[in-house]
């Protein structure tokens, strides 16, 4: 039997049971807009009869070298006939011909990315039947002269600037200023100057069998799969390249057939803010590709009440239908011909990520889609996407009060945007990606050949193109801030430069874009942290809360950061790295006194000089952090990195001892000698400290073993910092960890003379406080003997940011500028180990550590606080070893406290076990 190429839209039941019943495979095979106009038949909504042809036939077709499979062509014909039975026409008939769409659409929308040509079947003879029929011989070869174009440009390539030009130029000589006002002679004027066209850019006549027309359209939508700018935007996009595009060939049918036909898009909720209010735009007497090309003003969906309230009512409750069928905001087309609705396209709506949780949270509270769905449907980075600046409120009350406001559009796309103005999209993505600088692209509109320039673009501006525009969609899918459809801006190409009233700002100068309120600003403008207080955000953590079995705490060092954390949503403070306080400038020259410290007793003045400071660190830590544990650990880095550079060193001495040759005067020379002396000094010192590989050297428990006095001294200054706040009233929980134990008996030792000290400082001040001691988990070795460690310690934290670097054996510092880079981009690994956690490595020594650990105390804390903690994938695999809490940087929190729920409810529904999610060791 042939293999089935062709579907008609009422035979979806057999797509269904040839894909095994999921609607993924039903979008796989007919692609989303083929399966969704099927979908929309079966539920009753008005949709013209059609056919699809599958994704199936055109990988055939390519794989055939850009021929029709077998069986297709004859298939098609049925299909044909099914359609002409229902709408009561035929294909290529003279007297009552019957027009069809051939229209690209993928399993994921791409758009604008793929072709499209309207109006096939028209030519010399149809087009005097449908005269006949409309009795419109305007509007019948305005429809013959897109078919040219579209044909002309979509199947032949020749460019549409070529069309567009003859059409200006009829414009021109009939003295008009819109395409409205052109009579019937002109378009039948402008019909044959196009055919002119036609056949001096290919040397062929256009042709004129309708089946011709329909197959050379069919195969250009095929081969449209693999133009540059869909493969572009197919790698930006992260879509597969093998799975090819449907064709849906659907009886025409008319918005520009007089004033009760018109044509729009729509989306069902605003894909700005979410908000329960259909936004879109329509155009009465008009064709569909008018109104996405943004080149018409178009008026707004809720005009249609007043312009046709039948039609009107019957959208809204179609809106309605949609949303409840689908589950999710919808994305639709529409034409109405002589006052019936038809709906051409549904998909869901591409959003903004405000838009994204608001839309999620109230499906949810309306009880369209369960609590758990709405914390599935919101992907970590659009949480993230809320912690992006925005402009602040008063710099733009005063940006405004000083004449800075440029000019205002539609607010499409959120978010604040600074940088220099580009034209084009090369230059956007030049200036963008080679030079590293920040572009606003400016552009009338934009088209999909524009993507490149978008997506290296901090910012969107267009003057043309309202809220569903290109410009608008791919802004809000790439979460760039964008403003479109700024009338009042003038683009001048010639002198490469923007033009608003007497206002002039040429190419390369600073422009600053605000896409959550639609304004454009002269120069750089001030941006701001958001505030975390989005209603719908709020309500989405929460939710997640409620899901999510991890903690998620943040690794902070100040106070300030903590405070941030803990707003975030942050249970605890997972790792403060002591030493960054070591490096401010009141505490560095006392800890460089101590790494110089000939004598026992100098180092220990200066131990005991750093001390107060200490105790005031943890003192506001516990404060801000109180009733939640935090975690402190003690010095971990080599002392080198506390004395200047051994170059620098190195070369400031020859200078010295060259001034000092040089000079004169007595006074000069002493002081010069002393300084030379002083220097040499520390030279020394950073000499005797110098180890080839640092990193794996004299640092962590290391240190604390080599000068316990240093780490005694921290353990007093958390002791009693936790005495004093303690007093206060406040819940104080401290947790002090030690970095790097490879051996059990290296934490053993540390831990012993630790402990006592604690212990001391707590008879001294009569409280008992309640710690923990625990070590990182940074060595494989470690790892490996987690059960011995584990007698030693109350918590385990993972140093992953070690832990990769020692068991891949890559230096972590050096490797990111270097060949890991390289690696990555050639595929030698599949991911940046010190971005994603190394599942099969890294990830399989933190499962045995933590089997090893549990297995000696069942009750051992486990936590992670390396940079993956507050990365998505990370932290799936952190959940699905049952550790307890993931720890990352404040700004990470919300993000983490997400991505913490969806592995949750992942893991509930997929169940699944570590085996099974070991990753392939090829790209992912
Ligand atoms: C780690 O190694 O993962 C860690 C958190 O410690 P640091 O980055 O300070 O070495
Ligand atoms: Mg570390």
């Amino acid at each position: 039997m042939t293999k089935k190429w062709v579907y008609r839209f009422d035979e979806l039941d057999e797509v269904e049971a040839y894909v095994g019943g999921s609607w993924d495979g039903v979008k796989g095979l007919l692609g989303g807009k083929g399966a969704n106009l099927a979908e929309m038949a079966r539920i009753g909504v008005p949709v013209p009869p059609g056919f699809i042809i599958t994704t199936e036939a055109c990988n055939k077709y390519l794989s055939l070298g850009e021929r029709l499979p077998k069986g297709l062509w004859s298939q098609l014909g049925e299909a044909l006939k099914s359609i002409e039975k229902s709408s009561g026409k035929k294909f290529g008939d003279p007297h009552n011909p019957l027009l069809l769409s051939c229209r690209s659409g993928a399993r994921f929308s791409m758009p604008g990315m793929m072709d499209t040509v309207l109006n096939v079947g028209l030519n010399e003879e149809t087009v005097e039947g449908m005269i006949a029929l409309s009795r419109d011989a305007r509007f019948v070869y305005d429809l013959y002269r897109r078919l040219i174009q579209m044909f002309g440009n979509v199947v032949m390539h020749i460019p549409d600037e070529k069309f567009e030009a003859a059409l200006s130029n009829t414009r021109k000589a009939a003295g008009v200023k819109t395409d409205a006002d052109l009579a019937a002679e002109h378009w039948m004027a402008v019909t044959g100057e196009f055919k002119k066209i036609f056949r001096f850019h290919t040397h062929h006549e256009f042709p004129t069998e309708p089946y011709a027309q329909l197959q050379m359209a069919t195969e250009a939508v095929f081969m449209s799969w693999n133009s540059k700018r869909a493969i572009a935007y197919r790698n930006a996009a992260g879509i597969a390249h093998d799975i090819g595009t449907a064709v849906n060939i659907v009886a025409m049918v008319y918005g520009n057939m007089g004033d009760d036909s018109a044509t729009g898009v729509a989306l069902t909720r605003s894909g700005t803010t979410g908000e329960k209010k259909i936004e879109g735009d329509y155009l009465t007497n008009a064709q569909g590709e008018d109104v996405v090309a943004g080149i018409r003003q178009t008026k707004d969906i809720s005009e249609l009440q007043t312009e046709m309230p039948k039609v009107h009512g019957e959208f809204l409750k179609v809106a309605a239908l949609l949303e409840k069928h689908y589950r999710d905001m919808q994305d639709v087309e529409f034409t109405i011909e002589k006052g019936k609705l038809w709906m051409l396209q549904t998909r869901d709506g591409k959003r903004t990520s405000q838009a994204a949780v608001r839309i999620a949270v109230d499906m949810a509270d309306e009880g369209l889609i369960s609590r758990e769905e709405a914390v599935m449907r919101i992907s970590p980075e659009q949480i993230d996407f809320f912690l992006h600046p925005q402009f602040d409120n008063d710099a733009l009350k005063v940006a405004k009060a000083s004449g800075k406001l440029l000019a205002k559009g539609l607010n499409v796309s959120p978010g604040a945007a600074v940088g220099v103005v580009a034209l084009d999209a090369d230059l956007a993505e030049r200036w963008g990606k080679q030079e590293n600088k920040p572009v606003i692209m400016v552009r009338p509109e934009t088209k999909p050949d524009d993507v490149h320039g978008m997506l290296a673009a901090q910012g969107i501006l267009t003057s043309r193109g309202g809220r569903t525009s290109h410009a608008a969609l791919v802004a809000r899918q790439f979460g760039k801030p964008a403003v479109v459809g700024v009338t009042e801006l003038e683009i001048d190409f010639t002198r490469r430069q923007l033009k608003v009233g007497d206002v002039i700002i040429r190419e390369g100068e600073y422009i600053s874009v605000d896409g959550t309120a639609g304004e454009v600003y002269v120069g750089e403008m001030t941006t701001k942290d958001p505030d975390m207080k989005d209603v719908s955000l709020l309500k989405i953590l929460s939710w997640a809360d409620d899901f999510r079995t991890l903690g998620v705490w943040a690794n902070s060092d100040y106070p300030v950061d903590a405070k941030r954390a803990r707003e975030y949503g942050a249970e605890g403070i997972g790792l403060c790295r002591t030493e960054h306080m070591f490096m401010e400038t009141e505490r560095l020259p006392l800890v460089q006194k101590m790494i110089m410290a000939d004598m026992e007793v100098h180092r220990n003045e200066a131990i005991q000089a750093l001390l107060p400071f200490q105790r005031e660190d943890f003192s506001g830590l516990f404060r801000v952090m109180d009733g939640l544990p935090v975690v402190i650990r003690l010095i971990d880095p080599p002392l080198h990195e506390f004395l200047p550079d051994h170059i620098s060193l190195i070369r400031d001495l020859a200078d010295l001892k060259i001034q000092l040759q040089h000079a004169l005067r007595l006074e000069d020379i002493d002081t010069l000698l002393q300084q030379v002396r002083e220097k040499e000094r520390i030279l020394h010192r950073v000499e005797s400290l110098r180890e080839e590989n640092p990193m794996l050297g004299m640092r962590g428990v290391r240190l604390g073993n080599h000068l316990p006095e240093l780490t005694k001294m921290q353990v007093r200054a958390i002791f009693e910092a936790a005495c004093i706040v303690s007093r206060e009233g406040v819940d104080v929980r401290p947790e002090v960890m030690i970095p790097l134990t490879s051996h059990v008996n290296e934490l053993k030792v540390q831990r012993e003379l630790l402990e006592f000290e604690a212990q001391r400082v707590m008879e001294e001040q009569g409280m008992e406080i309640n710690y923990k001691f625990g070590t990182m988990i940074e060595i494989p070795r470690a790892a490996l003997t987690a059960d011995q460690i584990a007698e030693y310690a109350d918590f385990f934290s993972f140093g992953t940011n070690d832990l990769t670097q020692t068991t891949f054996g890559i230096s972590r510092d050096d490797a990111e500028s270097g060949f890991l880079i390289e690696y990555i981009m050639q595929g030698i690994l599949p991911a940046n180990p010190f971005e994603t956690i190394d599942k099969n490595g890294v990830g399989e020594l933190m499962r045995i550590a933590a089997q090893k650990g549990r297995q000696t105390k069942p009750e051992l804390k486990l936590g992670i606080c390396g940079e993956h903690g507050g990365e998505p994938r990370s932290i799936e695999i952190c959940h699905n070893l049952g550790l307890n809490y993931v720890s990352c940087s404040p700004f990470r929190v919300p993000v983490a406290r997400l991505a913490a729920a969806r592995a949750a409810l992942k893991f509930k529904m997929q169940t699944i076990t570590w085996e099974a999610d070991k990753e392939t060791e090829t790209a992912r």
